[in-house]
């Protein structure tokens, strides 16, 4: 027999290894609960009961009845009863998905107010107007979101209000003007729902927690999850609190802290503090909150409570943790504990600092740390050599370097960026509504609100640059501009940039350079606490990883670089790159010639370029691999375009002969589809002399390297093959080359001849094919478009955003390997071809390569080496070290 399925957790039953039950929300405060810190009680209703309601439109029945009873308990355990005529409890219905959602879902705070409890907690309060407050925001919050009301009509009737009375703040309204705005939102709610605000307190809690289930699939709530792969079944908790005042009067407020900084990674505790404020006061940014250091002379004995509390935490859960927080006329309580969120420098900072401090170890501070953050770090910043004077500073919520347009709401930005236009996305504050405009953007600039904001906070989690509460910009959105103090006016589609490590704004495009990160990977210098911690993680990455990273390079410059990034070779050098610019001639002249004797002509002026290309790649990376491929695109990508060649021709009275030949060639060379057409090994059986000119380029640039005292490791890599034949015919060939030109030189050397897998019949006979090669070498940008008959320069255009959208994909395919369909025949393919040859080499040389989820996947198929682009080389080590833990 099962156990009933429980649906409600009082917090104390609870624990942080809940959280796919009680959400990330409700864990943590089962967690804080269970050691013993203060946190108001309460109870959280499963993400199970939610998943029930989504699933068939109710509650499942024994919510009903499982809910009453913890209720009665958190009124027992407050001596209070919700919304009593005297001394009522209050309570917030909060949401709380299993991943952290900031601001995503609703959370309606002071349940159980009405027009009767409403007098008993004045009274209990001894404070009428902080009582009407509370239950016009209850009116207001329970309105629009559980009842549906538009959000503005109420705005609009507090702004009457004010302009009445000539008062600026909502917080200069009086008890009068605040018990006739509760009549007048009543009002209001019935108007547009024909419907009463319910006076019974169990009515408003059940329609509350029914409307927090309701917000999982709210807009917000679904757009974040798209672009954070969040799972859309997940369902969010929802947690029933007893209410905490922090608006009580100067000695009560709320705020957020957090155990270090989570822009920098810098020890110490950070955070805000708002005085006399309730709930999302801090975090929306309305009022400006105070830097929390000034809570130790408003409250100092609620701020020394408020930093051990931090410490327990963080030692607790071994990481970064925010708190929010409230203090109730001195008396301290912890609303909310993560692991917080934090920039990718921080996040390298923290795993190290909490590696020396030994509260992690090597492999713990690794694992938190990955390739994306790294490769985020390496990105260019603004050179700050030259002084410029930028327009305003403002709080560096966010690092990184911006340039874009200004616009001035969330649709402009999606808009603009749809047209690839980059933009900058200003506000004088953000809200959850302009969240795809923050997607869009490539920074967000506010002139209001701290490193708690909710634009710091979200742009933070996304690794978008951000600069906030930049205070001297009066931005006015509707006239579409901001203005800075030295009277400088930025319209909708003027160029600013925007410093997120700095915190400044400039007009214009600042000119970029290598950031530190990046500049002390190629140099293995440190320069400071952030490089130390980069260098200590991939020390630590190699150190422990099983997987080879090599580089995609076609040029010794490239060669260079990748192997001061810390490359173990080169896995694909393309050698049609080699055949552009001014080769082009020659290449033209291969392609038309009539007979035999002109197409050797051309080959063997081709020759000693390819020869000098590949001495020089050789001798950046001595004594690493360097796995050279074959011509691989169809030969008319190399001619002029038919098209163009067709109107020039017909614009002149006396055409060229030359290009009259050219168009014939390009005519008789056209393909319908090229991409499946003669291109790969086709195109060296096809064309005679060709891949004997590549392979005695390869193994003369081998003797001459040899002969200058050098280590050159060539490896010859044929693409395209479908059947073993074609690789046997092409080996022959090759071989008979490598042999004439050891012998022609009197040098003894060993080349490995291999073949690219990337067509499904290659990794379906991958075990004939073993038989005549020394590797195989993943190519998995073909692979991918040949298993799934798509081609990525079309499709990735047209129809995958429609895909994504649909959830056919999660993530393009072109980006991460697709596990289950090409992965799967990477698994086959290496199976069989060991199973022939023990020695087969195995690597991979597409795209992914260098993408990290990519390669765990390989990690796991036990291949030998990726290979990817210089610059996604640290990313690449660093995962593949984690995927070695
Ligand atoms: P989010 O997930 O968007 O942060 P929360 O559920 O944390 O939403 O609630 C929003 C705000 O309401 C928080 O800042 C918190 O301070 C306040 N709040 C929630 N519950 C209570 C409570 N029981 N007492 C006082 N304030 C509360
Ligand atoms: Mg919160
Ligand atoms: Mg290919």
């Amino acid at each position: 027999m099962t156990a009933p399925i429980k649906f409600v957790y009082a917090f104390a039953e609870g624990s942080r290894d809940m959280a796919d039950l009680l959400g990330g929300k409700g864990a943590g405060l089962a967690e804080m609960t269970r050691i013993g810190l203060p946190v108001p009680p309460g109870f959280t209703v499963t993400t199970e009961a939610c998943k029930v309601y989504l699933a068939t439109g109710e509650e499942p029945a024994e919510l009903g009845v499982e809910a009453a009873r913890a209720l009665a308990g958190l009124e027992r355990a407050m001596g209070r009863e919700l919304g009593a005529a005297e001394d009522p409890l209050l309570v917030s219905v909060r949401s709380g998905a299993r991943n952290s959602m900031p601001g995503m879902m609703e959370t309606i705070l002071d349940i159980g107010l009405n027009d009767r409890s409403v007098t008993g907690l004045a009274k209990a309060s001894g404070q009428e107007r902080f009582a009407w407050d509370s239950y016009r925001r209850l009116i207001q919050m329970f309105g629009h979101t559980v009842m549906g009301v538009d959000g503005d009509l109420f705005e609009h009737a507090i702004a009457e209000h004010k302009r009445q009375r000539a008062v600026a703040a909502d917080h200069d309204l009086d008890t009068g003007e605040l018990v006739k705005l509760t009549d007048e939102f009543k009002a209001l709610i019935r108007k547009e729902t024909g419907e009463d605000f319910p006076q019974d307190p169990a009515d408003q809690l059940a329609r509350a927690i029914r409307a927090v289930f309701d917000s999982w699939n709210g807009e917000r709530a679904r757009v974040y999850r798209r672009r954070e792969h969040i799972p859309e079944d997940l369902g969010t908790a929802v947690n029933v609190q007893a209410m905490v005042f922090g608006n009580l009067g100067p000695d009560s407020g709320t705020g957020v802290a957090f155990t270090r900084d989570p822009a920098t990674g810098e020890r110490g505790v950070y955070g805000d503090y708002l005085p006399d404020a309730q709930g999302e006061d801090v975090v929306s940014g309305v009022r400006d909150a105070l830097p929390l250091s000034e809570l130790r002379a408003i409250d100092p004995r609620a701020y020394v409570e408020l930093g051990d509390h931090l410490r327990t935490l963080e030692d607790h859960y071994r990481d970064l943790c925010d708190v929010e927080f409230t203090v109730e006329r001195g008396r301290l309580w912890i609303l909310q504990t993560r692991v917080g969120k934090r920039t990718a420098e921080a996040a390298f900072r923290i795993a190290h600092d909490l590696g020396e401090e030994g509260t992690i170890g090597a492999d713990e501070a690794l694992i938190r740390v990955d390739g994306a953050e790294l490769t985020r770090l390496m990105f260019p910043r603004f050179d700050t050599t030259e002084d410029r004077v930028p327009l305003a500073h403002g709080v560096p919520a966010s690092p990184g370097a911006a340039v874009g347009v200004a616009v001035f709401d969330s649709a402009e930005a999606v808009r603009r960026a749809a047209a690839g236009e980059h933009t900058v996305l200003v506000r004088r504050e953000t809200t959850p509504d302009d969240l795809p405009g923050m997607i869009a953007a490539e920074a967000v600039l506010t002139s209001r609100g701290g490193k708690t904001s909710h634009a710091a906070v979200v742009a933070r989690g996304m690794g978008k640059v951000c600069v906030c509460g930049a205070e001297a910009l009066a931005v006015d959105p509707t006239a579409r501009r901001f203005t800075a103090p030295d009277g400088t006016v930025v319209n909708e589609g003027d160029t600013v940039s925007v410093d997120g490590t700095a915190g400044t704004v400039h007009l214009g495009e600042l000119p970029l350079t290598a950031s530190d990160v990046g500049r002390a990977l190629e140099t293995g210098t440190s320069t400071g606490p952030l490089t130390d911690a980069v260098l200590g993680a991939l020390a630590h990455a190699d150190s422990v990883r099983r997987l080879e990273v090599r580089a995609n390079a076609d040029t010794p410059e490239d060669a260079a670089r990748a192997r001061a990034l810390g490359a173990q070779g080169i896995g694909l050098c393309r050698t049609e790159h080699m055949f552009l610019g001014e080769r082009r001639a020659l290449v033209e002249a291969m392609i038309l010639a009539r007979d035999d004797d002109a197409r050797e002509r051309a080959l063997a002026a081709l020759l000693p370029l390819q020869r000098a290309d590949f001495t020089r790649i050789l001798a950046a990376m001595d004594g690493l691999p360097v796995t050279i491929r074959l011509l691989d695109p169809p030969l008319h990508e190399f001619l002029p375009d038919r098209t163009d060649l067709a109107v020039r021709l017909a614009a002149t009275a006396h055409p060229d002969p030359h290009d009259r030949e050219l168009l014939a060639a390009v005519e008789r060379m056209d393909e319908q589809n090229p991409m499946l057409g003669l291109r790969g090994v086709r195109l060296g059986l096809a064309v005679p002399g060709l891949t004997a000119m590549q392979v005695r380029a390869v193994a003369e640039a081998v003797t001459e390297r040899l002969r200058a005292g050098g280590d050159p490791r060539a490896e010859i890599m044929i693409p395209l093959v479908g059947t073993v034949e074609e690789l046997r015919l092409a080996r022959a060939e090759a071989e008979e080359v490598l042999a004439r030109v050891a012998a022609e030189s009197g040098t003894r050397f060993d080349c490995p001849i291999g073949t690219m897998i990337e067509l499904p019949r290659a990794a379906l006979t991958a075990g004939r094919i073993a038989e005549a090669a020394d590797f195989f070498s993943f190519g998995t940008n073909d692979l991918t478009q040949t298993t799934w008959g798509l081609s990525r320069d079309d499709a990735e255009a047209s129809f995958f955003p429609l895909y994504l959208d649909k959830g056919v994909f999660e993530v393009s395919p072109f980006e991460t390997i697709d596990q289950e369909g090409v992965g799967r025949l990477v698994e086959i393919a290496t199976e069989a071809g060991r199973a022939v040859n023990p020695r087969l080499g195995t690597g991979v040389c597409g795209e992914h390569g260098g993408d990290p989820e990519s390669i765990h996947f390989f990690h796991g198929v036990g291949l030998d080496y990726v290979s990817c682009s210089p610059f996604r080389i640290p990313a690449a080590r660093l995962e593949a070290g984690r995927a070695a833990l």
